[in-house]
């Protein structure tokens, strides 16, 4: 069987889901297909226990997508991000910073959901729309490109034209592996542990990014879960350790946590199950080709520090949707493609950089170089202007 529509999008994960409930707004016809149907419960098998900060920049292209309306509900806001360095002899807090949003605007910086309610409010969003057909369970098979279109042939043996392939289909992307467009990967030898726990000490909306070694301890508040403060946390060691830590048992788990975590909200109470999760950096060498984009982890990964995944997941797909809503009769065409590439490809590329060596810091287990980072944090945070800067620069806000 053969189907023509605009934009065909390989890959339903967080950030597919997103391009299509926004290309299906835009009033684009869409195919999206993904051969795994997403998890749409906290408790299902294979429920993505990771939670997403959605950062300032990101909330327009969920609003244009018709997605903020619903999950705005379920939002746990972000005011203050906390930096603590516990990397002394003990794993006592030894300096405390505190980034706070209200010195750059009247919005908190960001707004957290976890990843499974955000595929169910996505499905659903794209429930509404009658030009995106959201097709789990098949997968793209091969992808033949022309001039004029892109020819791909799905896992059930339909071919579709499309004048915009969107390769959203994670970070081992078949579309990209299919069109030969190469990677540079760092591997860390890292890996992290996300979860979700309750706490006796209230997190007041502040997200807290401990570091001592092996990789930051990052608790990011949710709503409240049976009356008791929740947050998710990000657990990022060195592999062995992770994979340690993952199989303890939960008594064992909450002891070692809660000393991580230098008791700074209390005893820690695991409410979820423990996800773990391979910590690399990759970008691919270019995020186009003929009537293709590479969006989201098909185009680059960063380790999950300051929330930077997806929101640039985000930055992609407002970029693409600009030139698209710009001159939809030039979608998908190169001048649009290559456009979006040099938008797009060096403010990635910074931003790799740049988490790549803070995540080489928090890994750093020698005390003296500990000690630097401890001094270093300190002098940042006391310039003001400086502080400020780096707040607006982590958001993807201009000076
Ligand atoms: C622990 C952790 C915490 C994080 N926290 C944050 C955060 O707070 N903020 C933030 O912005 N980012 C965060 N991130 C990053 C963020 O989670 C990722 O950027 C995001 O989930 C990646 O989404 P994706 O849709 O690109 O990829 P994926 O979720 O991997 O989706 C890719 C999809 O493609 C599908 N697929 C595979 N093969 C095919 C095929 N042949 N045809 C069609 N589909 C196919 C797969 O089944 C999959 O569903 C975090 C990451 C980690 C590891």
């Amino acid at each position: 069987m053969r189907e023509t529509r605009d934009v065909l999008i390989s890959g339903g994960g967080v950030a597919g889901l997103t391009a299509a409930a926004a290309f299906g707004a835009a009033g684009f016809s869409v195919i999206c297909v993904d051969p795994a149907p997403p998890v749409t419960e906290e408790g299902g098998a294979g429920a993505d226990m990771r939670t997403t900060a959605f950062l300032q920049p990101a909330r327009r292209v969920l609003e244009e997508a018709g997605l903020w309306s619903r999950l705005a509900p379920h939002a746990a806001a972000l005011k203050i991000m906390r930096i603590v360095d516990a990397g002394g002899e003990l794993p006592a807090p030894r300096i405390v910073k505190d980034f706070d949003a209200a010195e750059i605007g009247e919005e908190p910086f960001g707004w957290n959901f976890p990843n499974w309610l955000l595929r169910r409010e996505m499905v659903a969003r794209i429930g509404e729309l009658p030009n995106v057909d959201f097709r789990p369970g098949v997968a793209t098979r091969s992808v033949l490109t022309r001039q004029g279109e892109a020819r791909v042939t799905l896992s059930d043996g339909t071919q579709v034209a499309t004048r915009l392939l969107i390769a959203a289909d994670g970070r081992a992307s078949p579309v990209r592996e299919a069109l030969g467009i190469g990677v540079k990967t760092i591997r860390y030898g890292q890996k992290a542990l996300a979860f979700a726990v309750t706490h006796p000490i209230p997190h007041d909306n502040v997200s807290t990014e401990i570091h001592r070694s092996g990789g930051p301890f990052t608790l990011v508040p949710l709503p409240d879960r049976a009356g008791k403060p929740c947050s998710a946390v990000v657990w990022m060691e060195r592999g062995p350790e992770a994979l340690r830590l993952a199989a303890l048992d939960v008594t064992e788990f909450e002891t070692e946590m809660f000393a991580r975590s230098a008791g700074l909200f209390g005893p820690l109470t695991l409410v979820t199950r423990r996800s773990v999760w391979p910590i690399i950096s990759q970008i691919a060498e270019r995020f186009e080709a003929e009537r293709t984009a590479l969006l989201a982890e098909a185009a680059h990964v960063v380790p999950p520090i300051g929330a930077q995944g997806l929101n640039m997941s985000l930055a992609d797909l407002g970029c693409l949707l600009d030139l698209a809503r710009a001159a939809p009769e030039r979608l998908g065409d190169r001048a649009m493609l290559t456009a979006y590439h040099r938008r797009r490809w060096p403010e990635v590329k910074a931003r790799v950089t740049g988490i790549d060596l803070l995540n080489r810091t928090s890994m750093l287990s020698a005390r003296p170089l500990r000690d630097l980072r401890a001094g270093a944090l300190n002098a940042l945070y006391s310039l003001a202007p400086v502080r400020r800067t780096l707040m607006k620069a982590g958001l993807g806000l201009g000076r």
